[in-house]
């Protein structure tokens, strides 16, 4: 086997630690922690690696404090509207959903999408319906329910208003800071094969079915054996302008920049130009690693079958 490698995200954003309590924080590391260990360990039995991005995602997908599946932001209408996709490097298979509701696990059925259907991407009802024909496991609107997302949307509803938001912080500072919410992995396994994968809430108090860039191809997820996997987090509407995922990509195709200086170029330079803020994480074939932000903070991991380990939230 050749070196393998994953890195997950939880969001990106003004995440500040003197906004941070120390079970808060410790709780984020935990949440993170436990899904690289998830997508970790498909990768140590052989596993492929867009079984291992898909394992990583759901375990962030059904912890509370991340804004995907399972505490995801509310509508304007008060409900639960989630994004996913996934790619797989090696085919260019891709699979992708957006503003379904009540799918337990959006990156499941983005993966069923991809794997047994003969689209890319399926919107809402028909989305749910295929959810349904699939067997995909489905929750009742509680399950999705968080107090703090509701607090923060209560906070914004009754306004044209919406907000990018992870949201721990008091209430008051929902407007003047703007933070985001999203998970994603990123993994490239021991056969050389790269995947990505993002899901959403997307944003609170979200109308007329905005979608954001997380389960476009290429802008938010992308994954190609030859460049690179990509997962992005940060404002949407600015990474779909950007084409911030396949940008990456390009620039390794057709400049020769390694992940990380590619990386650099789209986050730092490409993003700030648009006032894109966010971040996105990386792979190549041949494992290396980067995990990119020009915000505050962004919940990040990674694991190499090298032994590195990293984990972090803030800029430094
Ligand atoms: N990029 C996501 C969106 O715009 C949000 C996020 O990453 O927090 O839907």
């Amino acid at each position: 086997m050749q070196p393998y490698s994953l890195v997950i995200h939880g969001g990106a954003g003004t995440i500040l630690k003197e906004d941070m309590t120390p079970e808060l924080e410790k709780a984020y590391m935990e949440g993170l922690d436990e899904a690289l260990r998830a997508g970790f360990a498909v990768l140590e039995e052989g596993g492929t690696a867009t079984n291992a991005v898909k394992a990583a995602v759901v375990v962030l997908e059904d912890n509370l404090l991340f804004n995907a599946g399972r505490g995801s932001v509310f509508t304007k209408k008060g409900v639960q509207e989630m994004d996913a996709a996934i790619m797989d490097g090696k085919s260019l298979a891709a699979g992708s959903v957006a503003g379904v509701r009540n799918v337990r696990n959006p990156i499941e059925l983005a993966a069923e999408v991809m794997t047994n259907s003969n689209h890319v991407f399926l919107s809402g009802k028909g989305a749910n319906d295929f959810a349904i024909k699939q067997g995909v496991k489905l929750e009742p609107d509680e399950y999705f329910f968080s107090q703090f997302r509701y607090d923060q949307w209560k906070q914004i509803r009754d306004s044209d208003n919406y907000s990018l938001d992870h949201t721990h912080q008091g209430l008051e500072e929902l407007m003047k800071d703007k933070k985001f919410g999203t998970v994603g992995a990123v993994a490239c396994d021991g056969f050389g094969n790269i995947a990505a994968a993002t899901s959403t809430g997307g944003m609170t108090n979200k109308k007329y079915g905005r979608i954001g860039d997380s389960p476009l191809i290429g802008a938010g997820t992308y994954a190609n054996n030859n460049t690179c996997a990509i997962s992005c987090t940060g404002h949407g509407e600015i990474f779909i302008r950007a084409v911030a995922a396949y940008d990456v990509s390009c620039l390794m195709e057709y400049k020769g920049l390694s992940l990380q200086e590619a990386m650099e170029e789209v986050v730092k330079h490409k993003l700030v130009d648009l006032q894109g803020e966010g971040g996105m994480i990386g792979v190549d074939a041949d494992g290396n690693t980067a995990m990119v932000f020009n915000s505050a903070g962004m919940y990040r991991a990674m694991k190499h079958s090298n032994g590195a380990y990293a984990i972090g939230i803030y800029n430094s």
